[in-house]
């Protein structure tokens, strides 16, 4: 049987844009351009590589998000994904990372999967918990923070680098797995991979469909709550020291004042 990959992509908010928060203290997503986070283009890479490797494979791109999120599910699909699952509903306004992956985990179990593959963390929330998360609720093996990732014989191995030591870790499917940006450079998606995208089918799934009542989910539902945001102060102008034979004793005092030595 062919190999069912699944591909958790968010939509976020373009860094290089204005961000703002809505009154209710939500990320104001109406108002900015959005994009696939780019931490999740190496997913998208990652498994395409594995599906290359496997005796057959189907990738499905999975976004919960707003109805401009099927921005990202394109852009996976131009790379070289085969179909797309989008879950929008106006519920989930104000929904945490317990919510996101409460939908999520149940659009992955009505897709039908062997591995899930998500980025480290999204570009937006960074919260890097969500792959572990969905591990639990789907009760699978979670290989997170791979660098090296590969498929074989029912298995998924990979290597986990850190400060100190590398790990190589394996994991029976299905499991859920997170790679990190060293993983190997996402392709570009070529104009024949863009044509072919938009013949490509997208799922619209909303919470009825997977079962979930609005109260689980949306600011209701939410485990944290955010009380209060601020704009970060503008840059002032810093420090100007003039070396007038005394430069070098001026920045030591300056750095012991900041505690810096
Ligand atoms: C319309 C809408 C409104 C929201 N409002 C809030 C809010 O007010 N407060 C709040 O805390 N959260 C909100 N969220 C959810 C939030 O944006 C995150 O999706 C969620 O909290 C996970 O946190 P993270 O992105 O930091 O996860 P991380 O753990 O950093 O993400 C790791 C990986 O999980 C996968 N992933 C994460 N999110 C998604 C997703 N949405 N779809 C598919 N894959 C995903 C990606 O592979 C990603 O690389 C909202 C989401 C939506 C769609």
């Amino acid at each position: 049987m062919s190999l069912r990959i699944v591909v958790c992509v968010k939509y976020v908010p373009d860094a290089t844009g204005d961000r703002h928060f809505a009154d209710d203290l939500t990320v104001d997503r109406d108002d900015v351009d959005g994009l696939l986070s780019e931490l999740d283009e190496y997913a998208v890479e990652q498994a395409l590589q594995i599906a290359e490797e496997a005796d057959g494979a189907e990738i499905t791109v999975l976004t919960v998000g707003p109805e401009d999120a099927k921005d990202a599910l394109r852009k996976a699909l131009s790379m070289g994904a085969d179909k797309a699952v989008h879950v929008e509903d106006d519920d989930l306004h104000g929904t945490d990372v317990m919510g996101t992956s409460l939908v999520l985990a149940k659009a992955i179990e009505k897709t039908g999967y062997d591995v899930v593959l998500c980025g480290m963390a999204s570009t937006d929330g960074v919260m890097g918990v969500l792959p572990a998360i969905l591990a639990e609720r789907l009760g699978v093996p979670q290989v997170t923070l791979l660098s090296e990732v590969s498929v074989e014989e029912g298995t998924v191995k990979g290597r986990r680098d850190g400060d100190t030591a590398s790990e190589w870790l394996e994991a029976a499917l299905p499991a859920v797995v997170s790679v990190t940006d060293q993983s190997g450079e996402a392709r570009y998606p070529s104009f024949k991979g863009i044509m072919a995208a938009k013949k490509k089918p997208v799922e619209s799934l909303d919470l009825s469909d997977l079962g979930i009542e609005a109260e689980e989910v949306g600011l209701e539902g939410a485990w944290s709550a955010v009380d209060s945001a601020a704009e970060r102060p503008a840059r002032t102008a810093g420090t100007i020291v003039k070396d007038e034979g005394e430069g070098g004793k001026q920045l030591a005092e300056y750095l012991a004042g900041q505690k810096f030595i």
